[in-house]
């Protein structure tokens, strides 16, 4: 050990944060009414010389190109709240009036998506009748799945991936073409893998043999918006977005954190027992001492960190739980460059059509920000994801390459970008495959051993941005009980 970082370990709890995306900022802003007072001391350590992780936007072209999530359900509560508290509420921002729906790419065609979740029963089977995305025989399969799927409810339970019981159900046609991309716009995991409990709070509550498993430490089911409606006035946009891009969300956040510490660039590299304490090492040699920590990294990130003297059966589900590398291409092109109209979202690319990209967001026609008005739009690309056991991901060049041959193939856009740019995020998204409940119900039951060491990000109770707020929040709050602080109620 070369040096330390904090100070006396007889002073006020001490509490490490590793990780500086999402999950981590938000603990240690729940941790500031303590930490501005010195009652409990915080540090966060995050590897990279930037906070937000996949929250990124380049700015460069005059457009919001966003490189991670461009945007976030503010039914549940806790991002929502989040916005208003770091005073950005006035800078949300909703999708178009005239950018309505996502299409979907089949046959060289684009389709509209017929709402067939979250609507009643006939206005399901209108839509279907007249949807062009299916043929005769499958949009018959549908009519009869959404009856069967009545007497024979999706289990919930974890036993049996989606995909398997949407196809006994709807047929193979609506679940190639229609749930697995919509499913895949919110999860990169395949839908025959893919864990119905992951997503059942997106099911019809219809459709599901089960309640949606209460999502635990921080998730929170949607429906209940604690809306910003109070600070501004307006009830916030379904899906918002933010004026100045996503990534004014994690910078606000963290120049707002006035009683953290926060060490940018600085990985941890391990995390021992010292007694009824801990000390997190650092890779640049240094060491600091714990009472209390919040590991907001990925699973297999939080099992290095845990390593070899850390409860076994923790570490073993932690490292199970595997990660996609997703890499996104944003791109600014001419208006007079692309041949079709931009008048939806963006597109959704299914796996079956063999392309390399899964979607297309239209930017600039999606949301509801100024406009440069130059005669450009801005677009992105998401690659197609890759199984993270079976190949590495695609060079910055590569990927370019990719993203253009999709945008010609789904949009017939020939001509080069004006302006582009690569965000590859190497294992950003884990996958919850078939199981995952029970993995990380394994990992906390073990990492019960060792107290005070709390979970929180992506890993655990959802992927969207809200639910890796509140697990990074509820994680601090467990933390704060364990050290005698209870926030006063509001
Ligand atoms: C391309 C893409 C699009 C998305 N779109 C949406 C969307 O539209 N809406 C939505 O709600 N969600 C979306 N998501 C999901 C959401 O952005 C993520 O789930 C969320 O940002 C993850 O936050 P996190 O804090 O859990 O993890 P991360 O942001 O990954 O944070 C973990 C941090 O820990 C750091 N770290 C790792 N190991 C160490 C170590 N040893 N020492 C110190 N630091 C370490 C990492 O550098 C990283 O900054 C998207 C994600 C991606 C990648």
């Amino acid at each position: 050990m070369t040096g330390s970082v904090g100070g006396p370990a007889d002073g006020p709890p001490r509490v490490v944060i590793v990780g500086g995306g999402m999950a981590g900022l938000a603990a240690a802003w729940e941790l500031e009414r303590w930490s501005r007072t010195g009652e409990v001391v915080v540090d966060l350590f995050e590897a990279m010389p930037r906070v937000g992780g996949p929250v990124v936007t380049d700015l460069t072209s005059g457009f919001a190109l966003e490189g991670g999530p461009d945007s976030f359900l503010t039914t549940k509560p806790d991002l929502v709240g989040l916005v208003e508290e770091l005073g950005l509420a006035d800078s949300l921002i909703g999708v178009r009036e005239t950018a309505r729906g996502a299409l979907i790419f089949r046959a060289g065609r684009l389709h509209r998506i017929p709402p067939l979740i979250g609507v009643g029963f006939w206005s399901a089977a209108r839509s279907i009748r007249s949807t062009t995305l299916l043929s005769r025989a499958g949009k018959l399969r549908v009519a009869l799945g959404v009856l069967l799927v009545r007497l024979r409810p999706i289990r919930t339970d974890d036993g049996i991936p989606l995909g398997p019981q949407l196809r006994s159900r709807f047929g193979h046609e609506a679940v190639d073409w229609l749930f697995e991309p919509f499913l895949a716009g919110v999860h990169s995991t395949p839908i025959d893998v893919l864990s119905p409990s992951a997503v059942a709070p997106l099911l019809p509550a219809r459709w599901t043999a089960a309640a949606a498993r209460p999502l635990p430490a921080g998730g929170a089911p949607p429906g209940r918006s604690r809306s910003v409606a109070g600070a501004t006035g307006r009830r916030p946009p379904l899906f918002a977005s933010l004026r100045e891009g996503m990534e004014s969300l994690p910078r606000r956040l963290s120049e707002s954190l006035r009683g953290t510490r926060v060490h940018l660039g600085t990985r941890a590299v391990a995390l021992e027992r010292e007694g009824s304490s801990y000390r997190l090492r650092l890779e640049d040699g240094r060491s600091v001492g714990a009472d209390g920590v919040v590991l907001a990294v990925s699973g297999p990130d939080a099992a290095r960190l845990l390593g070899a003297a850390g409860p076994a059966d923790a570490t073993r589900a932690l490292d199970e739980v595997p990660r996609t590398p997703t890499v996104v291409v944003g791109l600014v092109v001419r208006r007079e460059d692309v041949p079709i109209p931009l008048t939806g979202t963006g597109v959704l690319v299914p796996p079956r059509t063999g392309l390399p990209i899964a979607a297309i967001t239209w930017l600039s026609s999606k949301w509801d920000r100024p406009d440069p008005g130059d005669g450009r739009v801005a677009l992105r690309a998401f690659l197609r994801p890759i199984d993270p056991r079976e190949a590495a991901p695609p060079s910055d060049s590569e990927a370019v390459e990719l993203a253009r041959e999709g945008l010609r193939h789904v949009m017939g856009i020939e001509a080069p970008p004006t302006h582009c740019v690569v965000f590859a995020h190497s294992r950003a998204i884990p996958w919850y495959e078939i199981g995952h409940a029970a993995r990380v119900e394994r990992a906390r039951r073990a990492l019960a051993a060792w107290p005070r060491v709390e979970l929180a990000g992506n890993t655990y109770d959802g992927i969207g941005l809200p639910d890796v707020v509140g697990s990074g929040r509820a994680a601090a709050r467990r933390l704060a009980a364990a050290f005698g602080k209870v926030p006063p109620r509001s």
